[in-house]
């Protein structure tokens, strides 16, 4: 009698999107009470991340979304990766879906926030199915804010402050991957979603701050790291130019 778990994850294509969404899709195959809700950065979906869902086995438990991102706030490849919020629109449109769904669903579920290049412990999602109604579950995240670990500190089983030493002034100063909401929290609080008119680092404050405050988080799985923020090194692929020029076949 799990929680159904909706993850979302916001994807866009690059040539690493395959390889990153079949790590995702072989972790939830484990994962029974999984529901994802991928929402790509394009006009329209694709057939790569629909027959990627299809021959995992997963698409009876997966639902495909699209929502552009506008261009004033894409990214560029000249900008810093951290200059632009990134994940805002797809976010905000699985929350719609969400809203929607779980409206003709009265079960207790949960909503995490999902990146397509973090790397994801089964065990996790063990821990964060223990999330009550109407809380927040908060965990540590490895390899993030510069450190080993950002995590919640926990004293009598309540959440007294967080180590993180990156911008410690946030109201929830953690990253992405260490919180999930039960969704009755957004049915109650129409307005919580994210937003590009906050300040770099605050897009998890943004949405915490409308269905929480610190002292009812809920702490999980506190001595643990079950997840961390890693990320892909963009491939390079000079020498597929030169297959063109010799007319040679391209890998893909
Ligand atoms: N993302 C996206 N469009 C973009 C850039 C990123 O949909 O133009 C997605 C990306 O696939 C990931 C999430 O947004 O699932 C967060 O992006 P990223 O991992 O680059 O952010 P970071 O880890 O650097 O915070
Ligand atoms: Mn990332």
């Amino acid at each position: 009698n799990l929680p159904i778990i909706y993850a979302v994850t916001p994807t866009y294509y690059r040539p690493v999107q395959k390889a990153e969404l079949t790590r995702l899709s072989h972790l939830f195959r484990l994962v029974p009470n999984l529901f994802w809700v991928i929402v790509e950065d394009a006009e329209e979906t694709s057939a790569l991340v629909r027959n990627l869902v299809n021959r995992a086995g997963l698409s009876n438990r997966a639902v495909l979304l699209h929502a552009k991102t506008p261009t004033d706030f894409k990214l560029t490849k000249k900008d810093p990766h951290w200059s632009k919020p990134r994940g805002v629109e797809q976010r905000n449109e699985a929350l719609k879906w969400i809203r929607k769904k779980v409206k003709h669903e009265p079960g207790h579920a949960i909503v995490y926030f999902m990146d397509d290049d973090n790397s994801y412990s089964v065990e996790l999602f063990e821990e964060m199915s223990k999330i009550q109604r109407s809380r927040v579950g908060v965990w540590p995240v490895g390899l993030v804010g510069a450190m080993y670990v950002e995590k919640p500190i926990v004293e009598n089983g309540k959440v007294v402050g967080f180590n993180s030493m990156w911008r410690p002034e946030r109201p929830f100063p953690i990253d992405m991957a260490g919180f999930a909401i039960s969704t009755d929290l957004l049915e109650s609080n129409p307005s919580a979603m994210f937003s590009y008119e906050v300040q770099k680092g605050y897009q998890e404050s943004e949405i915490l701050r409308h269905v929480t405050t610190r002292d009812k988080l809920q702490p999980i799985a506190s001595n643990q790291i079950l997840v961390w923020h890693t990320r892909t090194e963009a491939s390079k692929l000079d020498n597929e130019t030169k297959l063109v020029k010799k007319g040679l076949p391209q890998s893909d």
